[in-house]
């Protein structure tokens, strides 16, 4: 038995001078039990874990994050962080730190690979995508869960759980047991949380896998970039370009070779080289090789009791688009605020179910896009007319427009009811007095912004802030935005606002 590797340990303040682990109250627990020593334990520390890590913090919620590996991933996944992910990360100041790391591309292209520039005129500043590895965003979301006082301890792979009217206990696989009022797999595709919950993962299995690697080739670069033209000019499909000194990245149909249940070698790279170009160009020394299928699943539930699944654990679909790790992200900062309203006791009935409500539509709806998108990929005769039909309408800048919204999530709405066209939608930053709104959302609460400057938070002023700017470039008079961004009511009615107030961040303080 190992014991487990913790890499952060407990600090006696975190990024907003608090004690991280001071006593909270346990609403609900009876007086004769020992209370779980955390509100929540996350399984896995990808994407989502760490940034639903860092969101439950921003309330103080008492969060542990266990990840199976002891190393940060070996591959260097190029991924893309399309507008709304990179909107999130500035709301919550995280942007600035991500740019150091990544490049800036345009906003195009991101449908079926279709070359059409983006849409003129985005309502966002942050109208780009950000190409990223994805082990950086990894290690940058989890310093900050720990800045804010989250542990994270590494070389912990979780192998069973129950639960309780009161928590949920896990068994990890040394046989150590762990208790926390709830738990949230966001543990990957091959999710051991949702397994164990017995929770359905219905959709099509993978039908074709792909080959991706980095390694060097022989053959001089000249020769190689001959070769990749050539073959570009046939029905036939794969990558393989320069990706730092003396390195190409490989993408190649793995169509029949290797077992799939086993890592790829290098010698499945020349075999499928030499099928689709002729020639393997004398690939050798990988840094890394990896296989990805294409299946796409989405789990019958997000929720049984205590326990919840976020990210890839309840949705996966093919790379196509880049939009797997920005649906995580954004699946955490929908449940963050829920789950930490639940766990400091303040939550209005049902508002933990609507993080199912709200968030396994999207998911939906990004496997449909990916569906369309592979479909749009194949090279038979039928696709490819379909094809040209599509790049004929987008064209339209109606058409253009809707698709790149989809891809980049600010096309998302919520349904909150009949009302405003903004009801349910998120806000974009907008230039407020003082700076910009975002800046003014780093700590995660909710904002009222009033253009009337005659409304008030009143009784919820401890979870939700007040701006009041006659100036701010809003097309409605007063707005109240989630701790995600999204707009939750528009009125100018104080009694409306309290009914509504009441809805989201349930009773006012006395
Ligand atoms: C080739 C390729 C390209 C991609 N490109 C993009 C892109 O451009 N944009 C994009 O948005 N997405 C992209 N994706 C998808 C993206 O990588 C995933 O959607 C994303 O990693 C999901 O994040 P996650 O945190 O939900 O899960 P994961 O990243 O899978 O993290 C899960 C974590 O849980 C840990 N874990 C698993 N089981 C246990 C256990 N029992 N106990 C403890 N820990 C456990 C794992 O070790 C892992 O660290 C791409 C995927 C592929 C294959």
């Amino acid at each position: 038995m190992h014991s487990p590797q913790v890499t952060t340990e407990r600090s006696a303040t975190d990024a907003l001078g608090r004690d991280p682990f001071h006593a909270l109250p346990a609403p609900g627990l009876p007086a004769d039990s020992t209370p779980p020593a955390f509100d929540v334990i996350i399984v896995g520390c990808g994407p989502t874990g760490a940034m639903l890590a860092a969101e439950l913090r921003l309330h103080d919620v008492r969060v542990l994050v266990l990840e199976q590996e002891t190393e940060p991933a070996s591959f260097v996944r190029i991924v893309g962080l399309h507008i709304r992910s990179i909107e999130l990360m500035a709301m919550r100041g995280l942007l600035e730190r991500l740019l150091e790391h990544g490049r800036r591309r345009p906003a195009s292209a991101f449908f079926a690979a279709i070359e059409k520039p983006a849409p003129a005129d985005l309502d966002s500043p942050y109208a780009y995508l950000l190409g990223i590895p994805q082990p950086v965003i990894v290690q940058q979301l989890e310093d900050h869960a720990t800045a804010l006082g989250a542990q994270v301890r590494h070389g912990c792979a979780v192998a069973g759980l129950e639960q309780d009217d009161e928590g949920v206990t896990i068994e990890l696989a040394d046989g150590q047991r762990l208790r926390s009022r709830y738990l949230v797999g966001c543990d990957g595709a091959r999710s051991t949380v949702r397994k164990l919950l017995g929770v359905d993962f219905p959709g099509e299995p993978s039908r074709n896998d792909t080959l991706m690697g980095e390694m060097q080739a022989g053959a001089p670069p000249e020769e190689i970039a001959a070769k990749v033209a050539e073959v570009r000019e046939t029905d036939k499909r794969f990558i393989l370009t320069p990706f730092g000194p003396d390195v190409y990245r490989v993408i190649i149909p793995a169509a029949g070779v290797s077992d799939r249940a086993q890592p790829p070698t290098i010698e499945d790279f020349r075999h499928q080289l030499r099928v689709v170009a002729g020639t393997d160009f004398g690939v050798h020394s990988p840094r890394w090789l990896s296989r990805f299928g294409d299946a796409t699943r989405l789990a019958e539930r997000y929720r049984v009791g205590r326990v919840l699944l976020a990210g890839d654990a309840a949705h996966i679909h093919p790379p196509i688009g880049g939009q797997g790790l920005n649906l995580g992200v954004q699946d955490a900062f929908n449940l963050g605020w829920k789950l930490a309203a639940q766990v400091r006791g303040w939550a209005p009935d049902s508002l933990l179910d609507t993080y199912q409500a709200e968030r396994q539509p999207v998911a939906a709806a990004v496997l449909d896009n990916t569906r369309a998108q592979l479909e749009l990929l194949s090279t038979e005769p039928g696709p490819q007319a379909v094809r040209r039909l599509l790049t004929e309408l987008m064209d339209f800048d109606v058409v253009n427009r809707h698709l790149l919204e989809k891809i980049t999530a600010i096309g998302v709405r919520y349904d909150l009811g009949a009302g405003h066209d903004l009801l349910g939608r998120r806000l974009p930053d907008l230039d407020v007095e003082p700076g910009n709104l975002y800046g003014l959302l780093h700590h995660g609460r909710g904002m009222l912004l009033d253009r009337t400057k005659r409304l008030t938070v009143g009784g919820w002023a401890d979870r939700v802030d007040y701006l009041g700017d006659a100036t701010a470039a809003l097309d409605a008079a007063c707005v109240l935005l989630r701790p995600d961004g999204h707009v939750a009511w528009i009125g100018d009615d104080q009694q409306d606002l309290d009914d509504h107030l009441s809805r989201w961040f349930g009773k006012p303080a006395d």
